[in-house]
């Protein structure tokens, strides 16, 4: 067993889903992350054509799907509780895309303070409420949660890596977790280090690139970030889990995906 490489439709984010995943799927790619955000996508607007459309791709080439709810201006940590209840009704809304497309696989945010005076323990208990409400669906329709971490700077309320295996603690039992590499730079952490702690339960890595301050998600090598040694910790580790690309492809999306799948090639055959 070994990693096996994915890509997010995040690499054509200016293109519908369809396009997004069309382009993927044709590169050779199996595993593809269907990111809510792409036109066409957001839950509860999703036609049937575009069902439809992606089940047969999925067929035609063979593909397994995970899915990312929508993000932007959806806090799970917010301290308004009808803010809350709005990123439960889009993750719910991820479920029912998910059940749809038969996808077992759904990334969750552990989200950030509403403003910096908040206590850390309350936005964790906020966090923990709305990933409980939203645990027991997705328990009920056999999908798992990978808890992905997100938050930095001053609306920080996790600490230390062991925080937010703390927080998947309070999910569903099957909940496990996602290292986002270029969050865990910005939140100030070594990559290798949080895989390490999270090991035994995690599933999926997001691989993108960054100058150590903002969320760029630039291809593999263009960042600060020390692919080699988490890549080398990886193989030495056997771990078996999804390294999901998630670049934005920017200009031009192949030739970034090109040079990203290379650079992990490299590491890994160099060892
Ligand atoms: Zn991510």
């Amino acid at each position: 067993m070994k990693m096996k490489i994915g890509v997010s439709t995040l690499l054509y984010e200016d293109k519908d889903i369809v396009t997004s995943a069309t382009k993927i799927a044709k590169s050779g790619v199996k595993r593809i992350e269907l990111f809510c955000e792409l036109a066409g996508f957001y839950p509860g607007e999703v036609t049937d054509e575009t069902f439809d459309a992606l089940a047969s791709l999925a067929k035609d080439y063979g593909l397994t799907y995970s899915i990312h709810p929508p993000c932007t201006d959806l806090n799970p940590a917010s301290s308004d509780p009808s803010e809350r209840a709005r990123v439960i009704e889009a993750y719910l809304g991820t479920v029912e895309l998910a059940t749809r497309l038969g996808i077992r696989d759904m990334v969750v945010h552990s989200g950030f303070k509403s403003d910096p005076d908040v206590p850390n323990a309350d936005a964790f208990d906020f966090a923990g409420q709305t990933l409980q409400t939203v645990g027991k669906t997705t328990e009920q329709a056999g999908i798992v949660m990978l808890l992905e971490n997100t938050c930095w700077g001053a609306t920080d309320f996790l600490d230390t890596p062991q925080d937010l295996v703390a927080l998947a603690d309070l999910c569903p039992p099957t909940t496990k977790l996602l290292l986002d590499v270029g969050h865990a730079v910005i939140w100030g952490m070594n990559p290798t280090e949080c895989a390490r702690i999270w090991l035994p339960r995690l599933a999926q890595i997001h691989a993108h690139d960054n100058h150590g301050e903002h969320d760029e998600h630039l291809e593999l090598g263009k960042g600060i970030i020390d692919w080699r040694e988490l890549l080398c910790f990886l193989k030495a580790e056997h771990w078996d889990g999804i390294f999901m690309m998630e670049v934005v492809g920017q200009e031009d999306p192949e030739a970034a995906l090109a040079r990203s799948l290379d650079l992990v090639k490299t590491c890994l055959g160099n060892l």
